[in-house]
């Protein structure tokens, strides 16, 4: 079991992908799991700050991760496939008011602790070296905040998204603070961890070293 942790736009998901196709391992990105409960609480108006209503909408839905084609990972809600919506702005925005609610945070590690069990998974999220798998190897990425935005809006504008550099970077400060300073699971770097600097280092490089990790 590998964990992957690290703030936003890090560069979790691209090397995850990258390592878990090299590993043949499978592919979890958690992140996808609190944007699916995120979609649904802001399609059915749930107030973010409605703690109960989230801890009934998390008990009631069933949020899947399963395997897509090369490599891709598929998220379902209550059976529909909704990955294509959940990287939007307006996700963005809500998503880590969501993560904060204790009892939304049990029943998200839960499930994936029940994925683990196979334990062939690059995991990657904000607390999985710390709480969801403790026994994984643990990677912590890191990258410097300019390069973090730089990568979103790109990312955010390649999706057809004409968010400003501004806007994007007033997120990723919120999404940072909110995700670090939670009382259940925030994020932090498991003392275990091999923390990687990824500003200047392709995807392939960052997977190099974590595989030479592994093997030492
Ligand atoms: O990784 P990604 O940026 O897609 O994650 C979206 C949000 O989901 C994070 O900002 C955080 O609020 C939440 N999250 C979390 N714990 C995880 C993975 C993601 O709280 N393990």
């Amino acid at each position: 079991m590998i964990a992957i942790d690290g703030p936003v736009a890090s560069g979790k998901t691209s090397v995850g992908r990258a390592l878990a196709v090299r590993l043949g391992y499978r592919f979890v990105d958690t992140g996808l799991m609190y944007r699916a409960l995120t979609r649904l609480a802001l399609r059915r108006g749930v107030p973010l700050d409605d703690e109960s209503a989230l801890e009934r909408l998390a008990a009631e839905v069933q949020v899947q991760i399963v395997d897509g084609s090369g490599g891709s990972v598929r998220v379902l809600a209550d059976g529909d496939d909704v990955t294509d919506e959940l990287r939007s702005p307006e996700i963005d925005a809500a998503v880590s008011e969501v993560s904060q609610v204790a009892a939304v945070r049990r029943a998200m590690v839960a499930e994936q602790q029940r994925i683990a069990e196979s334990g062939r998974v690059v995991m990657v999220g904000r607390d999985i070296g710390t709480k969801v798998l403790p026994g994984a190897v643990k990677v912590y990425l890191a990258a410097s905040k300019a390069e973090r935005v730089r990568r979103r809006h790109a990312e955010l504008a390649a999706d057809g998204s004409a968010l400003s550099i501004e806007r994007v970077r007033e997120n990723v400060e919120l999404r940072d603070r909110l995700d670090s300073s939670r009382a259940e699971g925030p994020l932090r770097m498991a003392a275990d961890a091999l923390r990687i600097e990824t500003d200047g280092l392709d995807v392939d490089g960052v997977v190099d070293a974590v595989v030479a990790l592994i093997s030492s």
